[in-house]
């Protein structure tokens, strides 16, 4: 429980009123970007997603200086009509001068209709006077239509703005994440009539680009790798031209015979992903941000400190002022919501920074909250949240469990040989119990055996035994060699991730040579090292819950996991943890006793006692 004085609830939260101040937990992230906003430097920012990368971008915008923002014109060029001109004005002036030339035009034409009209008349009078009636009305009508003939030159030669900065109170932010060339970089639209001369004049068929409408302020590009090539190597010259004209981007459209003059575009480039992004980008692109700017790695989660608890609860503040239609929180519903940090970090003495996730929670609460009318969302409102914001992932893992029940894949029950609980994790954080299969029969071939793995983790389960071929002969004196081994997994999904699995693989194969049976109300997990040790996997919290949900009665994990498990309190009493350090301590705790199974373990103590012995005499 935190300590919240006389807080009573996230109401009483100020929120800070820049962005960039409300970003949590990227304090050193937050340094270099102040510091590349005074310079307007580039930036590249590698980082999950959902944990505000954005978001500083955004809030890099806000204070980055603004009083050199400026419009930008587009005039016909009367020379060569394909070849617009561009000229910038500080901002706001730019919709004061097409106004302006608009103005002129109108009163063109007004001056035109009164001097015509003025014209007639005194024809018409005079034909009159003199009895000239016939003739002065064709001459009336001669000057009528020369009169309609006759366009003032100003209405085609009236600028269309091309950016606006009008009464903008921050520098522009421009998010062109998975835009096309035509929208980043700007375009000519394309003109049916371009050849007779009646469409539109070229200059009013330029639009820009994003480029242009971030000039002196941020483009942001998440997962930059993902734009073509060309696309990337088009932005690199407009990065270090600080000008790009525009043209048609369409090969075959009339508007890629337009070329306007060089366009401005002094922005600053925010780009983004994770860090396979950087496969895909341009290597040209990547060392112009390293040699004009930073590079920021940003964290997945922050120290469990009662400092950063009060950061959450000011998250917490913010999404609901942010998102306007929730009640705010009670302390007790922000203990909640930092507990629930807690366990998605999957650490112990962690918070997660995965915030956009966490937001989710945030607003589903507030909607629990709103159904039951209350005016305070409170601890069990999140609860129940909880309950209806799983992910997809989440939700599979919830179906594939009930599936198993009906049709019990998963037997929690007796023993068998060959036959494993391992447990896995898939998407985030949702774990699975998924069963592995070992069998083993004397090899017929003169090679010697083969390892048989189906399933898509044919690769690992091949890893994981030759990595434990070696304890296999140690324990059991059986050379896996001598056998052909198949290793199934039961049912696998696509994202579940396997390294957690050798123990798992290691156990069935070792039950299935030495036909000891497995007790089924046991699960595991674990990492094997080719010494026979337990190593550390991800997931712990989530494999152990899924397990429970499953019916075992037991959970095998390793000793190092143990800080890491926090189980929600309904599962607590329903399944025991049992720490394992060694392949040993895995298997004196899930075969089933019985003389091979004392024979077995005897041989490995006397084993591990004499390397220790080695050890101690040395
Ligand atoms: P990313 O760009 O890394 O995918 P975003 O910046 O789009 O993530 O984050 C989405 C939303 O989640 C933000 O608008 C904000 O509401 C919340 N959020 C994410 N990270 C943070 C953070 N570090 N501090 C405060 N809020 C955050």
């Amino acid at each position: 429980m935190l300590d919240y004085g006389n807080i009573k609830s996230s109401k009483d939260i100020e929120v800070p009123p820049l962005l960039i101040d409300q970003v949590i937990g990227h304090e050193e992230s937050i340094e270099t970007i102040k510091k590349a906003a005074k310079q307007r430097r580039n930036i590249l920012l590698i980082g999950d997603p959902g944990v505000g990368k954005s978001m500083l971008a955004k809030g890099m915008a806000q204070i980055l200086p603004h009083e050199s923002l400026e419009d930008i014109l587009i005039y016909p060029n009367v020379e060569d009509n394909n070849h617009p001109l561009i000229r910038s004005v500080p901002a706001g002036e730019g919709k004061k001068i097409v106004k302006a030339t608009k103005g002129s035009a109108k009163n063109h034409e007004e001056k035109k209709t009164l001097i015509t009209t003025f014209i007639i008349a005194a024809i018409v009078v005079i034909g009159f006077m003199y009895g000239r009636v016939l003739e002065a009305i064709i001459a009336a009508a001669l000057i009528l239509l020369i009169s309609i003939q006759i366009k003032p030159k100003n209405n085609n030669m009236s600028p269309k703005l091309l950016v606006n900065n009008e009464d903008k109170r921050f520098a522009p932010f421009m998010d062109a994440t998975g835009a096309h060339a035509g929208a980043l970089l700007g375009d000519v639209r394309h003109d049916p009539y371009q050849s007779g001369g009646l469409g539109t004049p070229a200059h009013e068929r330029v639009e820009s680009g994003m480029i242009h409408k971030a000039n002196k302020g941020v483009l942001y590009i998440d997962e930059i790798g993902t734009m073509t090539m060309k696309t990337q190597q088009e932005l690199l010259s407009a990065m270090q031209e600080k000008k790009y004209a525009i043209t048609g981007q369409s090969e075959n459209s009339s508007g890629a015979m337009v070329r306007s003059q060089a366009v401005p575009c002094d922005f600053v480039l925010v780009a983004s992903g994770n860090l396979q992004v950087l496969e895909g980008m341009h290597i040209a692109m990547r060392s112009r941000i390293r040699g004009y700017g930073y590079e920021v790695f940003m964290k997945d989660s922050m120290e469990d400190t009662p400092e950063n608890r009060k950061k959450l609860v000011r998250f917490v503040a913010q999404e609901v002022k942010n998102d306007g239609r929730i009640p705010h929180f009670a302390p007790d519903a922000l203990d909640e919501i930092i507990l629930e940090a807690k366990r998605r970090s999957g650490k112990q003495d962690a918070l997660t920074l995965k915030l956009r996730d966490l937001g989710g929670l945030v607003r589903s609460s507030g909607d629990v909250a709103i159904e039951k009318g209350a005016d305070l969302v409170t601890a069990e409102h999140v609860i129940e949240a909880k309950k209806f914001s799983r992910t997809l992932e989440q939700q599979i893992a919830d179906r594939s469990i009930k599936q198993r029940k009906e049709y019990s894949m998963v037997h929690p029950e007796g023993g068998r040989v060959g036959l494993v609980n391992g447990l896995a994790v898939i998407g985030d954080r949702s774990g699975i119990v998924s069963p592995i299969a070992a069998e083993a029969a004397p090899s017929q071939s003169k090679e010697g055996g083969r390892i048989i793995a189906t399933g898509k983790l044919g690769e690992i389960a091949n890893e994981s035994v030759q990595n434990v071929s070696a304890l296999i002969k140690k324990y059991t004196n059986k050379d896996v060699s001598d056998y052909d081994i198949h290793v199934q997994f039961i049912q696998t999904y696509d994202g579940v991730e396997g390294d957690s699995a050798s123990v798992s693989i290691a156990t069935a194969v070792i039950s299935a040579v030495e036909d000891i049976p497995i007790d089924q109300t046991v699960a595991l997990t674990g990492s094997l090292n080719v010494r026979g040790d337990v190593m550390p996997i991800g997931g712990a919290t989530a494999k152990i819950e899924a397990a429970a949900e499953a019916g075992i009665k037991k959970v095998l994990i390793p000793k190092s996991n143990m800080k890491d498990v926090m189980l929600e309190k309904k599962y607590e009493d329903m399944i025991e943890i049992v720490p394992t350090e060694t392949l040993s301590d895995v298997l004196e705790n899930i075969l089933i006793s019985g003389s091979k199974k004392d024979h077995l373990i005897e041989k490995m103590k006397n084993l591990s006692s004499k390397v220790v012995g080695k050890v101690s005499n040395s």
